[in-house]
C-alpha cells in the first residue's frame, strides 16, 4: 500500500472509510480500514469494482468477504505496484537512451549495452536481478560520464531516479510478504519461503519441520472484549512466537488466528519440544486489558507438527500439519499433536 496522500485527503478518506465500515456493519479492524480506505481513495480500480458489484447485488459484507477482498485486491495490489515500478524504471531508461541518440555522439557501445539492459527489465524481476541490473545501469552511466558526454546532469538525475525506484520496489516486494497487523510474514511470505526451504531440504537431505498453531476459542475473545482487543492478542501471539524462534526459522500469520512456524534443519523431536514450550508459555500467561487491567482469562493454542517426508510436495506437508492441528482441536485443545 502507498498511503502518501496529503493529510487533508487522508482524513477525508478515513472519515469515508469509517462511514462505510459502520454502514456495512463491519468491525473496525485494520483489515477493514485498509480495504475501505483504499475504496474511499478510489485509487484501486479493481477493488472498487468488486465492492460496487457486491453493493449493487444487495449482498451483505462479512469478515470472510473482507478477507477475500483484502487478499485478492489489496495484498495483490503490491505486486501490481512492483510491476508499475519496473515500468517506471523502463521509462527512465528509455529517456537515457533517447538522450544518447539525439546528441549524435558516438556512444554506440554504451547505447547497445543499455538497450540490452532495458530488455531485461521485466515486471517479475527478483531482488537479485534488480540489484544486478541497477549495478549495470550505473556502470554504463559512469562510462558515459567519463567519456565527456554533454548530458552529465541528466545522467546524474537518472541515477538518482533509478536508486529511488529500486528502494521503492524492494519496499513494495517486502510489504507484499508481510502481515500489516502483526508485522510477521503473511501467507504469501510463508508459501514463498516454504517452497525454497523444501527445495533445500530435498537437495541437502536435511530435516525440516512445520508447526501450525491456532488460537483456541478466539471468536469468544472478540465477542467478549471487542475486535481491537482481539487484534492486540494476535499481535502478542505473533510476537511471542517470533521470540521463541531463531536463525532461519520462519514465523507467519497464515490465517485469521492461525500461525505457521517453519523449522529448517530441525529434527522432529526438536519441533515437538518447541511447540510444547510455546504452548506452556501461553498457558502460564495472565493477559490483562491495557486500559482497565481486566483479565482476559487464559489464552491457549492448539498445535499440529509435521516432519517433512522425502519427496513430499508442499501441499501434502502443510495438510499433514493441519490434520495434526485438528486432532489437537478435537481432543480437547491446548495440545500438541505430531505426525
Ligand atoms: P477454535 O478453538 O475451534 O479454533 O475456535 P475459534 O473461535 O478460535 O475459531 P473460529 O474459526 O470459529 O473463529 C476465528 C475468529 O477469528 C473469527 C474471526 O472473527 C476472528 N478473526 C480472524 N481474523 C481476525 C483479525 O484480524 N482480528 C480479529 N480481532 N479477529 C479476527
Ligand atoms: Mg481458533
Ligand atoms: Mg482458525
Amino acid at each position: 500500500m502507498h498511503y502518501d496522500d496529503s493529510v487533508d485527503s487522508s482524513r477525508q478518506y478515513l472519515r469515508l472509510a469509517l462511514e462505510m465500515i459502520g454502514k456495512n456493519g463491519l468491525p473496525t479492524d485494520p483489515l477493514n480500514y485498509c480495504i475501505w480506505y483504499e475504496y474511499a481513495s478510489g485509487k484501486n480500480g479493481k477493488l472498487n469494482a468488486a465492492i460496487d458489484n457486491h453493493l449493487q447485488s444487495n449482498l451483505s459484507f462479512s469478515e470472510e468477504i473482507s478477507r477475500q477482498l483484502f487478499n485478492q485486491y489489496v495484498a495483490a495490489e503490491s505486486e501490481t505496484v512492483s510491476a508499475l515500478v519496473s515500468e517506471e524504471l523502463k521509462k527512465v531508461f528509455a529517456e537515457i537512451i533517447d538522450a544518447i541518440k539525439t546528441t549524435n555522439q558516438h556512444f554506440s557501445k554504451s547505447e547497445t549495452n543499455l538497450e540490452t539492459i532495458n530488455e531485461s527489465i521485466v515486471p517479475s524481476l527478483s531482488e537479485s536481478d534488480l540489484e544486478r541490473i541497477v549495478g549495470q545501469i550505473k556502470r554504463e552511466i559512469k562510462t558515459l560520464e567519463s567519456s565527456g558526454g554533454s548530458f552529465k546532469e541528466q545522467l546524474e538525475q537518472a541515477t538518482r531516479e533509478i536508486d529511488h525506484l529500486k528502494t521503492k520496489l524492494v519496499r513494495y516486494r517486502h510489504e507484499a510478504l508481510k502481515d500489516p497487523l502483526t508485522q510477521i510474514n503473511n501467507r504469501r511470505g510463508f508459501e514463498k519461503t516454504l517452497k525454497d526451504t523444501i527445495g533445500k531440504a530435498r537437495t541437502n537431505g536435511t530435516s525440516l519441520c512445520l508447526i501450525i498453531a491456532d488460537i483456541d476459542y478466539f471468536k469468544k475473545i472478540n465477542d467478549t472484549h471487542g475486535h481491537l482487543v482481539g487484534d492486540n492478542v494476535l499481535r502478542m501471539v505473533a510476537a511471542t512466537i517470533k521470540e521463541s524462534i531463531k536463525g532461519r526459522d520462519l514465523a507467519a500469520r497464515v490465517g485469521g488466528e492461525e500461525f505457521a512456524i517453519l523449522l529448517p534443519d530441525t529434527p522432529f523431536a526438536g519441533a515437538m519440544k518447541l511447540a510444547e514450550d510455546i504452548r506452556v508459555s501461553f498457558e502460564r500467561l495472565d493477559l490483562k486489558k491495557k486500559n482497565t487491567g481486566e483479565s482476559l482469562g487464559k489464552i491457549t493454542l492448539s498445535f499440529g507438527v509435521a516432519n517433512y517426508k522425502k519427496d513430499e510436495v508442499a501441499e501434502d506437508f502443510v495438510n499433514r500439519a493441519d490434520e495434526a492441528l485438528y486432532q489437537s482441536k478435537n481432543t480437547g485443545r491446548n495440545k500438541v499433536t505430531g505426525v
